[in-house]
């Protein structure tokens, strides 16, 4: 398939009173068309950051985009202004969040918003149309009562919600959907619900997923290649069943031995020891240094690159890179 979003060295930084915050810090990543893809880390990561920069939706100042570029379909975000950018959400690319209740209004009813929403993008839809547009549409997302649309988002449950939101953001039909933890707040019954569902909508429409999480289960379950993220870097790629099998960077590992395994439910749960670095102060060297088992001299000097394990996976650590030898001679010629 095509590819559809390109970001590529992209740097996100936050300029603050007690200095600068290199949220993401040299990102690359790629969705195709059609595709599904995982973002993976823990909270600060820059996962988040990242997906806010595509859609044009970090403010900038604080944000400063320090560098690098995003495309989407063929065209540089990075440099388009506001008004083009809000033309694109919504109608190419759209998002939903973890709690949908703070995208909704909630003094509005969901018809209100759905046909605000859909006459934003679609200027010549009449009132009327809209209302089967959006009836049509929480259709497609398995709400079949027509009352909805005359209630408030309290009313709704927090899967309903969350299903309104699907709604909301595929009724243009667009190429790319940015999921940020859509599941997080929701109960595992109502996670796999929303989950099915968004398979299903990838299907019939081919719209692209990014699907952002810190759960490694969500990823298993929904996607195709996954993208796992430290400290404002990517740190391993590969397509999901790779990743889970042979896991190379020791941050993944770790992200996969902290998954709970049924027959381990009263075990207390594995955790990566350490917290995630200072991102007014980055260690020098690999950033995941300070938390790694693994980690040796060269670990604490230099930084490693993204560089090719086997075809389609690629990883951030000195364990598995050829500049390795060349890097430890280096730092013995310095010392
Ligand atoms: Fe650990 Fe070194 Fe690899 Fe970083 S580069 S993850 S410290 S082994
Ligand atoms: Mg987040």
């Amino acid at each position: 398939a095509n590819t559809l979003l390109e970001i590529s060295e992209l740097k996100m930084h936050f300029h603050t009173d007690k200095g600068v915050v290199k949220a993401v810090d040299g990102v690359d990543i790629t969705v195709r068309e059609g595709e599904i893809v995982g973002l993976v880390g823990e909270s600060g990561c820059g996962k988040s950051v990242t997906s806010l920069s595509v859609m044009g939706l970090v403010p900038q100042p604080p944000g400063k985009i320090a560098g690098g570029s995003i495309k989407f379909n063929g065209k540089e975000l990075t440099t388009l202004s506001a008004k083009e950018l809000q033309k694109l959400r919504g109608n190419e690319m759209a998002m939903i969040f973890q709690e949908p209740m703070t995208s909704l209004n909630p003094v509005f009813t969901i018809g209100n918003q759905m046909v605000e929403a859909i006459r934003l993008h679609k200027k010549e839809v009449s009132k009327q149309e809209a209302r089967a547009l959006a009836l049509e549409a929480l259709k497609s997302v398995g709400i079949a009562r027509d009352g909805v649309l005359d209630e408030y988002p309290h009313q709704l449950s927090g899967g309903m919600r969350q299903r309104v939101m699907i709604a909301m953001a595929m009724v243009c039909n667009p190429k790319l959907l940015i999921a940020d933890e859509p599941t997080t707040a929701l109960d595992v019954t109502i996670q796999a619900q929303i989950l099915d569902l968004m398979r299903k909508l990838n299907k019939e429409t081919n719209t692209a997923i990014l699907m952002i999480t810190h759960d490694l289960g969500v990823v298993a379950e929904l996607c195709e290649r996954v993208i796992v993220m430290y400290a404002g870097q990517v740190v391993e790629e590969a397509d999901v069943r790779t990743l889970f099998k042979n896991p190379k960077h020791p941050y993944t590992a770790g992200l996969l031995k902290s998954i709970p395994q049924l027959d381990q439910r009263r075990k207390r749960l594995y955790s990566i020891p350490g917290n995630v670095p200072n991102p007014r102060n980055m260690p020098k060297g690999c950033r995941f240094a300070p938390r790694c088992e693994f980690a040796m001299e060269v670990c604490r000097e230099k930084e490693p690159e993204l560089s090719p394990i086997e075809k389609n996976h690629i990883s951030r650590c000195w364990l598995h890179s050829e500049q390795k030898e060349e890097a430890d001679r280096d730092i013995v010629g310095n010392t």
